[in-house]
């Protein structure tokens, strides 16, 4: 009788299905012929999307760009539908990846990685899952995502709370039903933003809870022209030219212009041109924004001024606007009609920097000031970004060093790929990458070619192991700090990039800021130079 106990030996395991796993699950098994498993938590392909369900959920880069574009035919057969690709197409255009390159017989779903342990005396990792199974292999790579950890604050009273509650980032399948409902959402990021507005269309009443006022741009989503997509089919060369050669790598150049190039009549005009097109493009209206605060002031001013103009009731306009950071310091969220939402009757913002959330009670919301009687509870309160979803694992490297242990003061790596003491483990836009400050497929399709060649490399050369020394490590961080301190990126001081959303978090400024065409550069020089700062062994 033919055996059929699964298989539990590989050459490589890879943890997460979404945009990087299935990328490499493609390129280690079908580029370099290794024998591959994926163990993926969720019961599908999709990662991000695939938990992200929340009500408006949609990407803020545009569709056209956030594909892969490591393969021309899939590139021209896949048509969006609009500007911004919602949250079901997405999930959707990944579901046709797994399928077009046959990638679900290699993928284990339903099967969360509890934990990983690196054998040093048959090199390899053994990777256990909360089912208490074992399996190994001689590499591990982590594609779990920089922002799938959820962050729900330890509010008291949570608990006892008679409504339903619910995250964001885990929202249930068979969605949520608003009507009649009085909802209160905390928080005022990118997802917050996005779901204001089509909760308040929804509810009886919503209650948005802000800490921090965020600056938001007009998406101007819309269906796409059949020009501009027959345009998009005929242009994936040019297109994946310009998108790995810009700092953020999306489809669009940052003007060459300072700030300080224009009159201030000719910068209003930008400012309103930009404004009127709409979406992420509005940090590309000069390129000092990000590296001189008075330049940022001028945007900054010009946004505070919009809300103004589009939010009537002046007390709510003068809490929207009270921004305490440079525009574009914090992740920029784009929105539709977020700031107009706050003139629906049904829409009350409440300010709880001022008068913090003190607990969840049975049936609200209690801040310092009042209380908020509510049905429903959206948290729409972030991730444990970047460090999370990989500390939530334990993952133990050589001589029993965890990585939490190595992790303890914040992320320790070198080029956001590899840690000191964890042989052959690659972490996919891990802490020290460009990743999240760049549009995630672009830095996913360059860490996943990276990473095969690596490999690649190492067994042409009959070499079984690879890490970087302490010393590259040591180089690598101050390098990521150097390239922080040359933006105005830290001055936000309570952003995720820091950690400063999770008490407790080192505040390290975890992406890598020096723009993805540099970061792919050095990257390139690295595996052309035969891996300098790293450890290769037999
Ligand atoms: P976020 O940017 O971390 O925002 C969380 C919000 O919750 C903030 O307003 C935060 O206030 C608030 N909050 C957290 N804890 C709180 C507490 N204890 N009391 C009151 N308010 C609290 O999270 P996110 O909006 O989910 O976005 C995370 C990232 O995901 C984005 O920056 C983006 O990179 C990505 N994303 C992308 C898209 C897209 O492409 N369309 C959409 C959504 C998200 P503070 O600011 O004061 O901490």
């Amino acid at each position: 009788m033919p055996d059929m106990t699964p298989a539990r030996t590989f050459d490589a395991l890879i943890i997460g299905a979404g945009f990087s796993g299935l990328y490499q699950l493609l390129c280690l098994r079908d580029r370099l012929g290794l024998n591959v498993q994926v163990l993926e938590a969720g019961d599908g392909v999709g990662g991000t999307w695939y938990w992200n369900r929340y009500p408006g959920a949609r990407c803020d880069s545009e569709s056209h760009s956030y594909n892969y574009t490591f393969s021309k035919e899939l590139f021209e057969e896949w048509e969006w539908s609009e500007r911004y690709p919602e949250q079901p197409e997405i999930l959707r255009y990944l579901n046709h990846v797994a399928d077009r390159f046959d990638l679900r017989r290699s993928i284990r779903f339903g099967t969360r990685v509890a934990g990983a342990r690196h054998d040093e005396a048959t090199n390899s990792w053994s990777v256990t899952t909360e089912d208490g199974e074992t399996l190994t292999a001689q590499f591990l790579i982590t594609a779990v995502g920089c922002l799938s950890t959820a962050n729900v604050p330890a509010f008291p009273g949570l608990s006892d709370f008679q409504g339903r509650w619910y995250h964001t980032g885990q929202w249930p399948h068979d969605g949520v039903d608003f009507e009649g409902k009085r909802v209160g959402l905390v928080g005022t990021g990118s997802t917050g933003i996005q779901a204001t507005p089509v909760i308040a269309a929804a509810a009886a009443h919503l209650t948005v809870f802000q800490r921090t006022a965020n600056y938001s741009v007009p998406a101007h989503n819309a269906p796409l022209t059949p020009e501009f997509k027959h345009w998009v089919r005929s242009n994936h060369a040019e297109l994946r030219r310009i998108m790995q050669s810009t700092p953020n790598g999306h489809p669009f150049v940052i003007e060459d212009r300072s700030v300080w190039d224009v009159t201030a009549d000719q910068r209003q005009a930008i400012y309103e041109a930009a404004w009127a097109k709409g979406g992420l493009q509005f940090r590309a209206a000069f390129r000092d924004l990000l590296i001189d605060k008075e330049a940022n002031d001028t945007a900054a001013e010009f946004l505070k001024g919009k809300i103004r103009e589009i939010v009537e009731d002046p007390a709510t306009a003068e809490l929207l606007a009270d921004i305490d950071h440079p525009y574009a310091a914090k992740r920029p969220p784009i929105d539709s009609d977020y700031f107009a939402t706050f003139n629906r009757p049904n829409v009350t913002l409440v300010d709880v920097r001022n008068a913090p959330i003190e607990r969840i009670t049975p049936s609200g919301i209690r801040t310092a000031k009042a209380e908020y009687p509510l049905d429903i509870i959206v948290f729409a309160t972030g991730f444990d970004a970047m460090t999370g979803p990989l500390l939530k694992m334990h993952i133990e490297g050589r001589v029993g060093l965890t990585l939490a242990k190595a992790w303890e003061a914040g992320p320790r790596n070198c080029l956001g790929l590899q840690v000191a003491g964890f042989p052959n483990l690659f972490t996919i836009t891990g802490p020290g990458s460009p990743s999240v400050l760049c549009n995630m497929p672009v830095a996913i399709e360059q860490h996943v070619e990276w990473i095969t060649a690596c490999i690649a490399r190492l067994r042409a050369d009959g070499l079984a192991s690879i890490e970087p020394t302490e010393a590259a490590m040591d180089d690598w961080v101050m390098q990521v700090n150097e390239a922080a301190r040359s933006t105005l990126l830290p001055q936000a001081r309570h952003s995720w990039y820091l950690g400063a959303n999770v008490p407790g978090k080192p505040r390290v400024f975890m992406p890598y800021a020096g723009g993805m065409a540099r970061y792919r550069s050095i990257c390139d020089e690295v595996a052309a130079k035969g891996y300098p700062g790293f450890m290769r062994c037999t």
